[in-house]
């Protein structure tokens, strides 16, 4: 059981500052996302467009405000539980408890929700009892790509992920199939090109206007079928899939924790940005409240609210005093700005 001032859910930029924000006041968080990295929305779904009001930065991308997010929180050497969803909040006395979906267990006065749109999950394939398969030799992301060394990989998509990894584990697989439905790709050109290069030397072999029809095996998937636009059949013996079909956005099990919703968001007070629940807060995308604005800025600054709130319920006993960053020493020390 891990003890702590406050759990964030979710990584995403909202999630990210919210930790600056209860770091200044001097509490710890650790922060749990389903995702393998941080920066949610911004570096799933844009992260080369520009954004172009964040305040005092002109021009960022999503990329690069997630580095500087990241950057700005490294003082609190916060703890990041990546690959893993909340599923349960219980309440005993005034405290949190929470679990992940991998059994990691937290004891909390603090819960932020800072989910935006709720989990990315993967799409999956169309084929009935997939799941026997999941985690043994297939896969919806790489986490060690020293897995598919010397393997024949099935990599399904046209996207960035299915060409930057088949680019990527061809210099350790021993053959890559990429099938897409399509005979365009969605992915950077660059990567397109590096690919059809692997493709003339061998490495790589494109099966294009191909569907995935069966997965077949005992124990781990061994074979799969595939159909072609004109009806074709091809069958395939392999030693791990990657299937690449883009992500979903799904609210989970946010929606079954007791908190009042309205059209698929938590509702919140304006003044800390409290749930109906004492402790739990929401924050970014998640929240709803009159007036909600879905930015990243609106999340700032939801964040720095839901922090002071935060720090009455971590510290029952210290009086909360408002300070700012330019002046106060004890901000300075927990930045370690000397
Ligand atoms: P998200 O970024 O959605 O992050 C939430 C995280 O929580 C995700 O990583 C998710 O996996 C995780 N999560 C959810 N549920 C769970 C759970 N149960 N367990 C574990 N993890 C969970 N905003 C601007 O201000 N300016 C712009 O120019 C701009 N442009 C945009 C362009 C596009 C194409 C899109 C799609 C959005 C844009 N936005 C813009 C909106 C902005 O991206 C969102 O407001 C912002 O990402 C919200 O941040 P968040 O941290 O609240 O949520």
């Amino acid at each position: 059981m891990i003890k702590t001032d406050a759990v964030i859910v979710g990584a995403g930029p909202v999630g990210l500052f919210s930790v600056f924000e209860l770091g200044i006041l001097g509490l710890n968080a650790h922060v749990i996302d389903n995702l393998d990295r941080a920066g949610g929305q911004c570096i799933e779904l844009y992260p080369d467009k520009p954004i172009y009001d964040i305040p005092a930065l002109p021009e960022c991308t999503g990329e690069s405000l997630t580095k500087n997010l990241l950057k700005q929180i490294k003082p609190f050497q916060t703890k990041f539980h990546y690959n893993q969803r909340v599923e349960k909040l219980e309440k005993k006395n005034n405290c949190w408890f929470v679990t992940t979906s991998e059994k990691v267990q937290f004891e909390t006065p603090n819960i932020i929700i800072a989910a935006g749109v709720g989990s990315f999950e993967p799409r999956k394939p169309p084929i009935k009892n997939i799941e026997r398969f999941e985690k043994i030799n297939l896969f919806y992301s790489v986490k060690d790509k020293n897995k598919f060394k010397d393997q024949t990989v099935c990599i399904f998509g046209g996207g960035d992920s299915a060409l930057d990894w088949t680019v990527e584990l061809s210099k350790i697989a021993k053959k890559i199939f990429l099938i897409h439905r399509r005979d365009e790709f969605r992915a950077a050109q660059h990567t397109v090109d590096l690919a059809k290069d692997l493709e003339k030397k061998g490495k790589v072999d494109f099966l294009t206007r191909y569907q995935p029809l069966d997965f077949q095996g005992n124990g781990k998937l061994e074979k799969i079928v595939i159909k072609h636009d004109n009806g074709g059949l091809k069958e395939l013996n392999v030693d791990s899939v990657l299937a690449f079909f883009g992500l979903k956005m799904e609210l989970g099990p946010i929606a079954n924790w007791g908190l009042d919703l309205e059209a698929k968001s938590l509702k919140v007070n304006t003044e800390n940005f409290q749930t109906n629940e004492k402790g739990i807060f929401a924050i970014g995308d998640i929240c709803t409240y009159p007036g909600k604005i879905k930015l990243i800025l609106s999340g700032f600054h939801e964040g720095a609210l839901s922090a002071q709130e935060c720090f009455k319920r971590a510290r029952p006993n210290e009086k909360y005093i408002f300070r700012f960053t330019t002046s106060s020493s004890d901000i300075h020390k927990r930045l370690g700005v000397k």
